[in-house]
């Protein structure tokens, strides 16, 4: 009855190798969507959680220069603390 268990096993494998394989692929094409919308200019980094956001969706702040943009008001209000903060101490 060894044959059987071997059957298993290589099924086992086979199967396990299939969905690895297949899940690799699919975060590599997130991932490299991901860094084309960057590169595009609609997405955004959030400076507080680090999650993209769509520039025209994202809450916006301009800190002088440059605008951050947040995903979400209490990751605006993280950063203004932030910001508050930094003031303080400087
Ligand atoms: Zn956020």
């Amino acid at each position: 009855m060894i044959w059987k268990v071997l059957i298993f096993a290589i099924v086992a494998y086979v199967l396990f190798r299939l969905f690895t394989n297949d899940r690799k692929k699919r975060e590599e094409k997130i991932q490299n969507e991901e860094a084309q919308r960057v590169a595009n200019g609609n997405l955004v980094r959030d400076p507080i959680c680090g999650t993209y956001v769509e520039k025209e969706s994202s809450i916006s702040v301009r800190d002088g220069e440059h605008v951050e943009h947040f995903c979400s008001h209490e990751c605006r209000q993280k950063y203004m603390d932030k910001i508050e903060n930094q003031e303080k101490i400087s």
